[in-house]
């Protein structure tokens, strides 16, 4: 353990002096779990709102680290600032493109943070991994987020090469940020990911309850006007889901219908 810090310093230190010595060491952890396949990836369900019907799958790493499961709001945000996303996001891509392909799992969707979209040549890496796996393109859905947006120009020129190789696009998180469904129209995305926060409130009594389900109306009715799809993150409860049919949401997903988990393993 000593020892692992201290090669975490010798190699890390150049490019990122002024982090706390505790990430130094997960980063260089994190390394190492790249390199020994420490990382996995689970899928959680994804159903028609109508009806319940499973459609596909987000696919969500985990980091499987021998003291226990280490969840990615612990470990994505620190590999974003040390570049160590761009292996993670090629591993998760690859690996979501192979189990689309030979699982029957319908349609995956991968994040992509905006540290890999603002990459040069990011498409063509996306283009590379569904020729190696020769998945159908239209079995994968990348969800971007809005800050990888901001350079609305680069961002649009990426998202049509991307929407040319066939793959579909969703913008996750919606609603979190400061892009407006009008500045969103006038991109190549499909779907709409509308985020956990607005679920979570659906079905509470009181203002908050109203006032949610009113946004996640007016998110919908815009959606569909732009004939853009909608999953609703985060359906934890019935009323939810019922809430979510009612104003026509697209897809659903959340603990009601099934958490992040491998695959099972084949024979
Ligand atoms: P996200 O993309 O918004 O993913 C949805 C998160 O909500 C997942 O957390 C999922 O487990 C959780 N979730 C789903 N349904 C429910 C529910 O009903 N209730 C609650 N309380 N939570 C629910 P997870 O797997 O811990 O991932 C957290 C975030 O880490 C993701 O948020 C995504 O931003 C990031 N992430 C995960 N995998 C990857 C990856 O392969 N690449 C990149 N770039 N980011 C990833
Ligand atoms: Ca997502
Ligand atoms: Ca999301
Ligand atoms: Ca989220």
């Amino acid at each position: 353990r000593a020892k692992q810090a201290g090669y975490s310093y010798a190699y890390f230190n150049v490019a990122h002096d002024r982090r706390n010595p505790h990430d130094i060491e997960k980063t260089a952890a994190l390394h190492h779990a790249i390199e020994r396949g420490e990382l996995q990836v689970y899928y959680q369900p994804v159903v028609t709102a109508s009806d319940h019907r499973l459609i596909g799958h987000e696919a969500l790493v985990r980091w499987n680290r021998p003291g226990g499961m280490v969840s990615p709001a612990e470990f994505i945000p620190l590999a974003e600032a040390t570049g160590q996303i761009l292996n993670i996001g090629a591993f998760v891509l690859r690996q979501a493109a192979l189990d689309a392909h030979t699982r029957r799992i319908g349609r995956v969707s991968v994040n992509v943070s905006a540290r890999e979209f603002e990459q040069p040549g990011y498409a063509e890496q996306v283009r590379a991994v569904l020729e190696e796996t020769g998945v159908d393109p239209d079995l994968l859905v990348l969800e971007i987020t809005e800050s990888s947006l901001l350079n609305a120009e680069r961002a649009g020129a990426v998202l049509n090469d991307l929407r040319s190789l066939g793959v579909r696009l969703a913008l996750d998180d919606f609603g979190t940020g400061y892009s407006s469904l009008g500045a969103m129209s006038s991109l190549p995305v499909q779907i709409l990911k509308i985020d956990r926060s607005f679920t979570r409130d659906l079905g509470r009594e009181g203002p908050a309850g109203t006032r949610a389900l009113e946004v996640i109306r007016a998110i919908v009715t815009l959606a569909g006007a732009m004939e853009v799809l909608t999953v609703a993150e985060g359906v934890e409860t019935p009323l939810q889901a019922a809430l979510l049919r009612e104003v026509r949401c697209t897809f659903l997903q959340g603990f009601l219908f099934g958490r992040p988990a491998p695959l099972p393993a084949l024979d």
